[in-house]
């Protein structure tokens, strides 16, 4: 049997396992991905990314790749089918760029390979041992030895089984269906392009849905259709193509299907790993967590996880281990946003869109009842969002460079002062930098109640230390 070496094994070529290896290279990692498929089969589940995404392959210098292949750009989201307006959010890139999920994949391992790094296709991971120095892994054809292996291998993860890590949460009692149609002529109640989320989810009054979102081709569609609360005998077997044609002719008729590309279903499952890291193995992306897709942040989610993952491991490799207890859901034991809001998404859609009670676009008001756990004017998706009244953490999007000078990740000091003319003490602020300035409330102060930012993240985020 072949015997191999890395620093890290990435197993998964998804989009989380590629950004992570991605992230990796420039800090002169040595990483190995590990995918079980022999090549890439080229469908898309996911269709976007959100803005914090944008500005995560913006950092990358990734970002002009990801508008080449775009067919959308999306300017307004939207909660449990209440839109959101991206306009007046605090970045540079308030939109969702439409792109499908094979895209980001093949720009992604693009980057990696000419970082010089290589996916192994074929090599389905199968076993895994670990002690103090190292990991173990194994697929049928290869032995690999690394300092840290990184499971990114999906919501089925093998990698998460073998440690035995519970997936906590719940089976859902929903289900959905994906369809790509072409169909015969623009249906009255779709759009020709996809610019806007408004209008595109359609509720039955009680729990079922239906959306037509246009894709890169004219006439070419994402149908998506199911209920929340309810699913049909058949939902453990395939669906059938009648299924997607009964379901468009009752929402989308008279226009008809002229062809059907693919097919499947999806549940409203929604599960946290109850650990991210046990000892030298750490999971990312769906791996660790799977929710309903609506809304369209289980992509997102995983190269949010990536950005996070690589520096602090490119850390770890350099003697700063310590970080990767760091590497957790966000630090929250009710884990990251996403899986907290998936519900609320989930359930407050259910009633007749769009007459959630705060339909309000942003900003979000500290009035608000709801604000900012409910409230679709907070962005659960992005952690970058708007800043809140009531949200203990400031925008961190403030804090990316442009892409004229992308970040790269490397070995991270514990802590980094935020500008170099900036360095402000527990209970300051700087009056030099604008940035700092714009979070105090009393602007033009040095004192200051808002907390110092004190720590850059090489993957664009600011941390502010709490005031004791
Ligand atoms: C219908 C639908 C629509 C969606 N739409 C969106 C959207 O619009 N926006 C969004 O952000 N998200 C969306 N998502 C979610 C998104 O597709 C997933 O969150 C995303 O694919 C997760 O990426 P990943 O890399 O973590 O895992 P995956 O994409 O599942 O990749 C895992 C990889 O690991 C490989 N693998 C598995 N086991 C092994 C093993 N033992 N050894 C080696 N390799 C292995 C697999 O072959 C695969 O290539 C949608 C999901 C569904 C179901």
């Amino acid at each position: 049997m072949n015997e191999l070496h890395a620093d890290v094994v990435v197993a998964g070529a998804g989009p989380t396992g590629l950004m992570l290896a991605a992230e990796l290279r420039p800090a002169g990692v040595d990483a190995v991905v590990v995918e079980r498929l022999s090549e890439r089969t080229g469908l898309s589940k996911a269709l976007n990314l959100q803005p914090r995404r944008a500005e995560v392959l913006d950092l990358r210098g990734l970002l002009p790749r990801a508008e080449e292949r775009a067919f959308a750009t999306v300017q307004e989201g939207h909660f449990a089918a209440v839109p959101i307006s991206y306009a007046g959010w605090d970045t540079r890139h308030p939109y969702q760029l439409g792109i499908p999920q094979a895209q980001v994949e093949e720009l992604l391992e693009e980057r990696f390979a000419e970082l010089g790094g290589k996916v192994l296709r074929g090599h389905e991971l199968v076993g895994l041992s670990q002690d103090a120095a190292g990991v173990r892994v194994v697929t049928p054809e290869l032995v690999l030895s690394c300092r840290y292996l990184v499971g990114c291998d999906g919501g089925r993860s093998t990698v998460r089984k073998l440690l035995d890590v519970p997936f906590e949460g719940e089976n859902g009692t929903g289900y959905g269906v994906v369809a790509d149609v072409v169909v015969d002529h623009v249906p009255d109640r779709a759009a020709g392009t996809w610019t806007s989320m408004r209008g595109m989810v359609q509720s039955d009054g009680a729990t079922g849905f239906c959306g037509l979102i246009p894709l890169a081709e004219p006439l070419l569609y994402r149908l998506t259709f199911g209920d929340r609360a309810r699913r049909p005998a058949t939902f453990g077997s395939p669906v059938t193509e009648a299924e997607v044609h009964a379901a468009f002719a009752a929402n989308y008729g008279p226009a008809s299907i002229k062809e059907i590309r693919r097919l499947s279903r999806f549940s409203d499952a929604s599960r946290l790993a109850a650990r991210y890291r046990v000892g030298r193995v750490l999971l990312a992306g769906d791996a660790a967590h799977i929710h309903f897709p609506a809304g369209g942040q289980g992509l997102n989610l995983g190269v949010q996880d990536a950005a996070n993952l690589g520096w602090k491991l490119a850390a770890a490799l350099n003697g700063f281990d310590d970080v990767l207890d760091t590497y957790e859901p966000n630090g929250a034991p009710s884990g990251p946003p996403c899986s907290r809001t998936s519900r609320p998404r989930t359930a407050s859609s259910r009633k007749a869109a769009p007459a959630a009670p705060c339909a309000r676009s942003s900003p979000p008001s500290p009035s608000c009842p709801r604000c900012p756990t409910t409230c679709p004017a907070w962005s659960p998706g992005s952690p970058s969002a708007i800043p809140h009244p009531r949200t203990p953490i400031p925008s961190p999007a403030r804090a990316s460079p442009t892409s004229a000078s992308p970040a790269a990740p490397g070995p991270a000091p514990s802590s980094t002062p935020a500008t170099t003319s900036c360095s402000p003490r527990r209970g300051q602020i700087c009056r030099a930098c604008p940035r700092f300035r714009a979070h105090c409330p009393q602007r033009t102060s040095q004192r200051c109640r808002s907390p110092p930012a004190a720590l850059v993240r090489p993957d664009g985020h600011f941390a502010w230390l709490p005031v004791t």
